[in-house]
């Protein structure tokens, strides 16, 4: 497990995230385990154009033809034209990788609608989702609150910690991470003070102030670490050993049994922190 996506339930009913183009049938499946067939979901939100958010968007909005589908402006004619995202993903992960995340359809221009920060979406049965823009991650990413709950959907604005490798870990990817940017919406997101957080990568995180202050650090002590490393001369191979072996040290093993979908993470990580200390 990976990746997670959301449905939440009003008297609409939303679905956050929605996995590659490869979990779309799991995806489909388990909608229809709760009910919900073709054409009985109200609106598809990708919290932002990574493959692992929205990949599988294209072939969901062909069975969900009544969804509104939301994304920030930004990142609207990726997913009319998924041509560039499956380019820029494949220089990153190789071609291994991308057939296992499957090539994203397009989504039909007409049926995307941009979103702004501030906007309400009302499911009905008191339960709205309120959009928050949320850059650093990437420029164009969204989180949702879920009001009166102190509730958030954070998508990729917070790191991850997967369950079968549950240490926490800055997703900060080339090649539009900004450190800065990732901060403030950190700042964002605490001063609503959250109780819980539901993430993607992976599942629901209670204590969430306590996470955002979590996170914080980790990022600024990769940000020194890193550039410690690039001063001694290390290139971003070596950096992402020393930093899988630091945090398979903090989980108290070795970094040999790291799973290559964590190697891949620091990797990824690195070379977006790199690129951001090189600007
Ligand atoms: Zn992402």
């Amino acid at each position: 497990m990976v990746v997670a996506a959301f449905l939440v339930r009003g008297k609409e009913t939303a679905l956050i995230d929605m996995g590659y183009q490869s979990s779309a049938d799991t995806i489909k499946g388990d909608l229809a385990k709760h009910g919900f067939g073709p054409d009985q979901l109200d609106y598809l939100l990708p919290t932002h154009v990574h493959l692992d958010h929205c990949g599988s968007l294209g072939t969901l909005a062909k069975t969900f033809t009544n969804a509104s589908i939301r994304v920030h402006p930004k990142g609207e004619r990726h997913l009319a034209d998924p041509s560039t995202l499956w380019k820029g993903a494949a220089e990153l992960f190789g071609e291994e990788l991308m057939r296992k995340f499957g090539r994203p359809q397009p989504v039909d221009q007409k049926r995307l609608r941009k979103t702004a920060d501030g906007d309400v979406i009302d499911l009905g049965n008191g339960v709205r989702l309120r959009t928050v823009w949320t850059p650093g991650h990437a420029s164009h990413h969204l989180s949702y609150e879920l009001e009166g709950h102190r509730a958030f959907f954070t998508g990729d604005a917070i790191g991850v910690c997967y369950p079968g490798f549950p240490i926490l870990t800055p997703t900060t990817p080339p090649t539009s991470f900004n450190l800065e940017q990732t901060l403030k919406s950190l700042e964002r997101i605490r001063a609503t003070s959250p109780l819980d957080f539901y993430t993607p990568h992976y599942g629901l995180v209670g204590n969430a102030t306590q996470w955002v202050h979590e996170n914080v650090e980790s990022l600024h002590r990769w940000k020194s670490s890193i550039q410690e490393m690039i001063k001694k001369g290390f290139g971003a191979e070596q950096i992402s050993h020393a930093l899988t072996d630091d945090r398979c040290n903090k989980l108290g093993r070795a970094g040999s049994e790291a799973p290559d979908y964590f190697r891949t993470l620091v990797k990824i990580s690195v070379l977006g922190f790199i690129r951001y200390l090189e600007k």
